[in-house]
């Protein structure tokens, strides 16, 4: 991998601005500095603008100081050099699918590197391995692997999610179990450093840079392609979706507890499942392996669940209809992207979840969650336990904190229309509380990929980071001291 010089810094344009003026007040500056290296950029007011402002997530929405669309990595270099000479904290947005909106900084003022031109997908299929841009998202990420030789990767559900968010913080999907997250199929990254060099980080080369962007990797670099590790897709894979209706707080609790034993001991690498639990709640998933085996390993968990026979489906899938099932749509995306909702949520990584911890939360749900008339949700998905992939890899080989997670939490709490009101915080906010208040001394992980804007900066490190923090604020300091990448609850801030 080659070393670019930075054009920004060899044509001189550092710039005399303090870095502690508001960064609004620079957009001159840094629109000039943007103009004279090239780097294209969407003007602001322009129609462009507008629509890449609008985040997955329109709770939160943020005023860039400008937004760059770079179309090679030189480009990239001089964005990211015209940021720092400038003092303006700069930001990567891959798919903008962030729950706090960090792709659009996490609040205002910060310089948008939008990697949508970075979408390529080159498959070598006999080294199965696939270089992969970050800019490109999941769906179509899917199709084109497919396309070359029937490949694959280890990624999520989201066909709009953008493959360098879900990578660089984690990666869960419905082959999880035996393939592990998108970052631990990670060979190596190409990365633009806060010093707009350009660098490979790997096992061997700069490998505490490698350690940490596995896990927390926006604050550490803009990543414009990954070089992943590829397997050929199986064909023929029994996707499950029983419908289920837990009666009282004591039923429920007879299902997460059945769950979480299952998978903590004996749920084989090849099963994925995940409860929703919502206005309607199923118990869905997908295993790959013969229908016989599935109906050998299900059976007897269904009934330690207490349900039965439950009504639903089962059926035999090739690979994109397996990734289909669990899309909300097709996996080819349009080109500008414009699906939207309006949310707060939350998340917990919980190890183990006692008796009382699980009856708290079920005794939630039965008196404050099944009467709330908006779309809220809460989803497990059982990705841990003994026979896991991700589990298997230990817990300080990447700077990714939850390995041993057998649940990830998801809180949603969401409006089809309008705003969010902030009287309803409290209603997730109390559902976690009521977890950790039956859990003395646990301090429960928390997925960054499911950002949770209520939390402060020191909650959030402790929880999305646990044992890893420290480690990784010193590896921030050796490839970024002057906190160019920076955001409200990145490693650093
Ligand atoms: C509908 C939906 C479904 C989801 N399903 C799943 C799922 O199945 N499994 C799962 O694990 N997660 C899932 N997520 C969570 C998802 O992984 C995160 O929201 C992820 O961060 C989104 O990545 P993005 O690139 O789209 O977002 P962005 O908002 O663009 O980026 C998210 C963060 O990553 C940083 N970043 C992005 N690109 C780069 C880059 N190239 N270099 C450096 N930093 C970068 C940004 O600065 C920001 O901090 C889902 C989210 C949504 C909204």
């Amino acid at each position: 991998m080659g070393r670019f010089v930075p054009l920004v810094a060899s044509l001189g344009l550092l710039l005399p601005f303090s870095t502690n003026a508001n960064p609004l007040d620079k957009r001159a500056a840094l629109d000039t500095c943007l103009s004279t290296a090239g780097v294209p950029v969407f003007a602001s007011g322009s129609g462009d603008y507008t629509q890449a402002l609008k985040p997955f997530n329109l709770r939160l929405t943020f005023k860039p100081a400008a937004y760059a669309v770079p179309q090679n990595i030189k480009q990239v270099q001089d964005a990211v050099a015209c940021g720092a000479t400038n003092g303006i904290q700069v930001t990567a947005k891959s798919g903008g699918h962030s729950y706090g909106s960090h792709g659009l900084g996490g609040e205002d003022g910060h310089l948008i590197v939008d990697m949508r031109n970075f979408k390529d997908v080159v498959v070598d299929q006999t080294a199965k391995t696939a270089i992969i841009g970050t800019g490109g998202r999941l769906g179509d990420v899917a199709t084109a692997l497919y396309k070359q030789g029937k490949q694959a990767i280890a990624h999520g559900t989201c066909p709009g999610v953008g493959v360098g968010g879900l990578t660089l913080h984690g990666g869960y999907g419905l082959i999880s179990r035996s393939k592990g997250l998108t970052l631990d199929n990670i060979i190596e990254a190409t990365v633009v450093l806060a010093n707009s060099t350009v660098v490979t980080a790997s096992a061997t080369e700069n490998p505490d840079l490698f350690w940490a962007l596995r896990g927390a990797g926006a604050a550490f670099g803009i990543v414009t392609n990954f070089k992943f590790k590829t397997f050929t897709a199986p064909e023929s894979n029994i996707v499950f979706n029983y419908y289920v209706s837990p009666g009282s707080a004591q039923a429920l609790s007879q299902i997460i507890n059945a769950m979480q034993d299952f998978t903590m001991k004996s749920q084989p690498p090849e099963l994925n499942m995940r409860l929703f639990l919502s206005s309607f709640t199923t118990f869905s998933g997908v295993y790959y392996g013969s229908r016989s085996d599935f109906d050998k390993i299900m059976q007897p968990l269904l009934q330690k669940m207490g349900l039965g026979n439950p009504g639903g489906s089962v059926s035999t899938n090739g690979w994109l209809n397996t990734l289909t099932s669990f899309s909300n749509g097709a996996l080819e995306q349009a080109k500008v992207y414009d699906t939207h909702e309006t949310f707060f949520s939350k998340s917990l990584m919980p190890e183990y979840l006692n008796p009382k911890a699980v009856d708290a939360l079920s005794q939630y749900w039965n008196n404050n969650a099944r009467n709330n008339q908006r779309q809220w949700y809460l989803l497990f998905d059982a990705h841990g336990g003994a026979n896991s992939a991700i589990s298997s890899v230990a817990g300080d080989a990447t700077s990714y904190a939850h390995r041993n997670a057998t649940f990830k939490m998801q809180f949603y709490d969401r409006v089809a229309s309008g705003n969010y009101d902030s009287s309803w915080f409290p209603f997730l906010n109390g559902w976690v509380k009521a977890i950790s208040d039956a859990s003395p001394g646990v301090n429960f992980g928390m997925y960054i990929n499911y950002a949770d804007s209520s939390l402060s900066k020191a909650d959030a490190h402790s929880h999305y980071w646990l044992k890893n923090y420290d480690r990784l604020v010193q590896v921030k300091d050796l490839y970024d001291p002057k906190k160019t990448f920076e955001g409200p609850q990145l490693v650093g801030s």
